[in-house]
């Protein structure tokens, strides 16, 4: 029954391809917006009259966040950043998103695990037991780009240890693209995993060729 209130939409929106994520308890009338990426009115349209319990960002890249002033103003609902996000301090965030922490949606919860790499302050949210919105930490084939050496091992780490931990069929849900379920993303890294290099990639890493 508590399963059938709840409803997923994913938004594609912006010139980047960015996915936002609306999560709704159907029965009771409220909602939590992943990521305002871009185009304000067609999020608030999504929300329609539900009311907004929060907008919780994946990360604060400029693609994730270009209509976050509009939604916030609009529909007053209050901002949940990681701390170490770069941005965190400029963007005024209500709630600190550390990790382990809960966000109810209704008779629902989104879990936040910190998932370091892409950025800092990076995080997912797991919806047990079925969904993980893991913003540009990993997609289908390669984890997302970092910039440095050290920056690629701390997002392998954050995969091996919060991402690869949750079941096989959790479906992840990157910030842009489509979604693959833990197990398959697992089965990827483990190719590249087993390969011996000189060098640990970083950048555009794809988990066959690099
Ligand atoms: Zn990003
Ligand atoms: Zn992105």
């Amino acid at each position: 029954m508590e399963k059938q209130a709840l409803k997923v939409q994913r938004l594609g929106v912006g010139s980047y391809g960015n996915n936002v994520y609306l999560v709704q308890d159907q029965l009771q009338g409220c909602c939590v917006l992943i990521d305002a990426a871009a185009e304000g009115d067609a999020l608030l349209q999504a929300i329609g009259p539900d009311r907004l319990v929060a907008i919780i960002l994946t990360h604060a890249h400029m693609d994730h966040i270009q209509a976050l002033e509009e939604v916030r103003k609009k529909a007053g609902a209050p901002v949940g950043i990681h701390p170490l996000e770069p941005e965190a301090t400029r963007l005024r965030p209500e709630i600190s998103l550390s990790d382990g922490y809960r966000i109810a949606v209704g008779s629902h919860e989104l879990e936040v695990l910190h998932t370091p790499g892409h950025t800092s302050g990076s995080v997912s949210f797991f919806l047990p037991s079925t969904l993980c919105f893991c913003g540009d930490t990993v997609f289908p084939g390669g984890p997302g780009k970092t910039w440095s050496p050290e920056a690629f091992q701390t997002l392998i780490q954050s995969l091996e240890r919060k991402i690869y931990t949750l079941p096989h069929n959790v479906l992840l849900l990157p910030g842009h693209g489509e979604g693959i379920l833990v197990g398959d993303s697992k089965k990827e890294y483990e190719v590249f995993h087993r390969r011996l290099r000189e060098k640990t990639p970083f950048g555009e890493v794809h988990w066959e060729e690099s």
